[in-house]
């Protein structure tokens, strides 16, 4: 089951990229300042699985503690330590800069396919990236 999460999750962010929708995320990270934006990134197991392998791919066991209210995969540095492993919402999000929120529409059977590969997995739907992340790390 492992290796066909991983399969799954890899197809629907490769076909994300190849919808014909004009976005560009310049990793400003305005985004990954949650105590700023109001808004927290809410994963499906599958996503939140994929983005701790992500963790686990930079050197760490575990999320390091953040107080400053950013999200605990923004690096001292300012960029996403789990860049290629990110999850749906910090691709599809309402960056401004980046383009804006993905109209639902274009994106409701990706998420369609989170959803049925959560179920699969066993999750309770979508859970916030915290939360989420590091209770997979304690799975993978
Ligand atoms: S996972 Fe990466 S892109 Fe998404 S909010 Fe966290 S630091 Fe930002």
């Amino acid at each position: 089951m492992l290796s066909d999460y991983r399969t799954e999750i890899a197809a629907i962010y490769a076909e994300l990229e190849r919808r014909p929708l004009e976005r560009t995320c310049l990793r400003r990270t305005e985004c990954c300042q949650f105590h700023l934006t109001g808004k927290t990134p809410m994963l499906t197991r599958g996503e939140a699985e994929y983005a701790a392998l992500g963790v686990r791919a930079s050197g760490r066991k575990k999320l390091p503690p953040r107080d400053d209210g950013a999200c605990p995969m923004l690096g001292r540095n300012g960029r996403c330590t789990i860049y290629t492993h990110r999850p749906f919402g910090c691709r599809t999000h309402f960056c401004a800069a980046a383009g804006g929120p993905y109209p639902r529409k274009h994106v409701a059977d990706l998420i369609q396919r989170l959803e049925a590969l959560d179920e699969q997995l066993g999750g309770d739907g979508p859970r916030p990236i915290q939360a989420a992340v590091a209770d997979a790390l304690k799975k993978i």
